[in-house]
């Protein structure tokens, strides 16, 4: 799940093509019935224009979903370069039309699908520049398809440079660069689909706020460097231990860590977060400034199963109101937000939780 991804990217494209496709084809096919002395003429750009509006609405709710319809798009477009290097002759060489196939094409469809296309392309120009009434010589024919391919293939390495461009660019926005857990921005578009998808089916949703315990002192003590080591450390055991579909690590904000998982109830919830309390003990780091002796850390956590009028924000409120009564109650160890007395939750401060 990334924020921009190459399926975005490739829906945007598609609707790019679909709105100057209909910017030409609607006036141009007007153009034809109103003032053409040759109507008949009208008729593929109209059919055309239809075509590409009957698109337009089928692919107007869902960006992604819309890739289904991409494959039609490129065959109408084929369709129509071939008719024009069909009805070509010596002045007109219309099938140089066909050079912007693979331009329009790439960009839009799955990397295993472009080498069809182009290959379907390749075999349609030269069957249509064979067959026209007005043929071009085998030479000419030849020195076309070659220049198709050409381009087609400098097209799909570009576009594949691009796409791989666009995915590591996706996979650094949602990262934080020190410990490689997903990072605070991406916290809130995950929230929003984890609550969507959990209403949906009917599963409980559980936020877990995670705080390492004294580690102001253990970076006077240690250093600060040693800490960023600490702290790549503890990301590394969080995720090892958050390995479920459906599991996220984020890094929160300096020391403190959220872990989104979905389909416990409370129990298991409290058997999830000790388990990750736990994971941070084991790393066995000292902390002499602490009385634990030991790196811990503290985790307050809610359980939500029903997610009616559930709000991210509210989420991470109340695991983080649990949070603070675990620091309060003396640190490294976890508590359930549900289990809190109304004491306790008047006690807690909400810490500024915004996302
Ligand atoms: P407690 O949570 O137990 O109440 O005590 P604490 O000392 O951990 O308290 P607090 O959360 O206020 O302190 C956070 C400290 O974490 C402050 C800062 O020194 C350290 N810290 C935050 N971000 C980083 C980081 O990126 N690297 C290092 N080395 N330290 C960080
Ligand atoms: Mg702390
Ligand atoms: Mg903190």
């Amino acid at each position: 799940m990334t924020r921009y991804s190459v399926q975005r990217f490739r829906a945007a494209v598609l609707h790019m093509y679909l709105h100057i496709a209909a910017m030409i084809t609607i006036p141009l096919s007007a153009l034809y019935f109103l003032l053409a002395a040759t109507p008949d003429r009208g008729v593929v750009p109209f059919a055309f224009a239809l075509f590409v509006l009957w698109l337009k609405w089928r692919t107007r709710h869902s960006s992604e979903e819309s890739l289904r319809y991409a494959g039609w798009f490129v065959l109408m477009i084929m369709c129509l370069m071939l008719y024009g290097a069909y009805t070509s002759n010596e002045s007109l060489h219309q099938e140089v039309w066909m050079m912007i196939f693979p331009i329009a094409f790439a960009p839009i469809v799955a990397t295993r699908e472009r080498l069809i296309w182009i290959v379907i392309g390749a075999v349609g120009l030269t069957s249509v520049m064979m067959l026209r009434p007005e043929p071009l010589t085998t030479i000419s024919t030849f020195v076309f398809v070659i220049a198709y391919l050409t381009l087609g293939f400098i097209t799909m390495m570009l576009v594949r440079h691009n796409e791989q461009n666009i995915e590591r660019l996706a996979h650094l926005s949602i990262i934080d660069p020190l410990t490689r857990a997903y990072n605070r921005g991406y916290l809130k578009d995950v929230m929003v689909s984890e609550i969507n998808r959990c209403r949906r089916s009917g599963q409980a949703l559980t936020a877990i706020m995670l705080d390492i315990d004294y580690f102001k002192m253990f970076n006077d003590a240690y250093g600060h460097l040693y800490g960023d080591s600490v702290l790549e450390q503890v990301a590394d055991a969080l995720k090892r231990s958050a390995q479920r579909a459906g599991d996220y690590v984020f890094r929160y904000g300096g020391e403190e860590f959220c872990i989104i998982t979905s389909g416990l109830n409370r129990d298991e919830s409290m058997q999830f977060t000790e388990k990750l309390r736990c994971c941070i003990l084991e790393l066995n780091i000292e902390n002499q400034r602490s009385p634990h002796r030991r790196l811990t850390a503290s985790a307050g956590f809610w359980c939500a199963s029903d997610l009616g009028e559930v709000t991210p924000s509210a989420m991470l409120l109340n695991a983080d109101n649990a949070l603070y009564r675990a620091k309060a109650a003396g640190r490294d160890l976890v508590v359930d937000f549900d289990e809190m007395t109304t004491t306790d939750a008047e006690m807690a401060q909400p810490q500024g939780v915004v996302i």
